[in-house]
């Protein structure tokens, strides 16, 4: 017999999934078994959804690996039986953990398509309701019996984009997302056009989930005026094992020597620096400018055209997974879910 199309639907909580309290006005989590009032066209569907509601419901600025982690261990036990997956989380933090559940999910054969909305889906004016209909509709979509995205993936304002190269730029436009580095997955109008070149392909292996993360990761952002004090108690804290440096253009920081002092002494430590663009398209290459070819030379890693939630995400993964630092670095070289480009 023909089996129903399957899409389990995890929320975890967001501006989507709230209502306007009848008598405050406040905005308040609805019951999500509720969720065929509040969106009647799910039922048009033929498809079998099952839903799995996080408890308690998070506002995703509250996020955290641990949280990271039972996600993946949602869809890792429930992978055989769904034919995708729909996630549906705040927007405030989505960028960072579709990242690191694309580095969780090893070998994903299948769509995890997060969403969310600007507006609540309790509203006239939502964009939850389009943004969680076309979610479903690219979690189900296959051809030849083969998903079509088989990747961890945001959707937001008729944009498919690739998890792990998307970041959260406009606190007010249903257009919220962008992806300053790689086209879209997909463009959606009056059909959904997906751009198969970019689109990972899958590779029939067996699924692996790697949910240990180490967080004794910071981000360092660079600006004009930033203090010796500053840095130097920063790469200082106890525990830390890798920074994220933010830095200008395409990869450059103040050459003075005390920073590059600060710098080397904290590379000697063993401590890995990952050099990424604040800016939010574009590269970062060592020794296309002066101020650029210090770092390299104490031994800063070239984060190429990575987001910032994608570096901080790889590193949690591979800090996490025990390796020595050689490896991490040579890691950090590598492309190991399309989150960085290399030539
Ligand atoms: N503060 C909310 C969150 O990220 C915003 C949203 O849902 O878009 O959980």
């Amino acid at each position: 017999m023909f089996e129903k199309t399957s899409i389990l639907i995890i929320y975890t909580g967001g501006t989507i999934g709230m209502i306007a309290d009848e008598n405050t006005g406040a905005l308040v989590p609805f019951n999500f078994e509720n969720i065929n009032n509040q969106v009647p066209e799910l039922s048009r569907f033929n498809y079998k959804f099952d839903f799995h509601c996080f408890e308690p419901i998070l506002d995703s600025s509250n996020m955290n690996p641990d949280i990271w982690a039972d996600m993946a261990q949602i869809i890792k036990d429930n992978y055989e039986e769904y034919d995708g997956f729909v996630v549906l989380h705040g927007s405030d933090t989505m960028a960072y953990t579709a990242s690191a559940l694309s580095f969780m999910l090893e070998n994903l054969n299948k769509p995890v398509v997060f969403t969310g909305s600007q507006l609540p889906l309790g509203f006239l004016r939502t964009d939850g309701r389009e943004n969680l209909i076309t979610a479903i509709e690219i979690a189900a979509a296959k051809e030849d019996e083969t998903p079509i995205v088989p990747e961890v993936c945001i959707y937001f304002e008729n944009h498919l984009m690739r998890a792990n190269r998307t970041t959260k730029y406009n606190a007010e436009n249903f257009n919220a997302f962008v992806s300053g580095n790689l086209p879209l997955l997909a463009d959606v109008g009056i059909t959904i056009k997906y751009n198969r070149n970019i689109i990972l392909k899958p590779n029939f292996k067996k699924l692996k989930v790697h949910t240990s993360f180490d967080d004794n990761v910071a981000v360092l952002k660079i600006f004009p005026g930033i203090n010796s004090r500053f840095v130097e108690s920063f790469l200082k804290t106890p525990g830390l094992k890798a920074v994220i440096l933010e830095s200008f253009g395409s990869g450059n920081a103040p050459s003075e020597p005390w920073f590059i002092n600060i710098l080397k002494q904290a590379c000697s430590n063993n401590i890995i620096i990952l050099n990424v663009s604040q800016c939010i398209a574009g590269s970062v290459e060592h020794g296309k400018y002066e101020t650029s070819i210090k770092l390299e030379e104490i031994g800063v890693i070239e984060g190429r055209d990575m987001t910032s939630e994608a570096a901080i995400t790889k590193l949690m993964y591979l800090l996490g997974k025990d390796y020595d630092n050689t490896t991490i670095k040579k890691m950090l070289g590598q492309s190991i879910r399309g989150e960085v480009t290399i030539n």
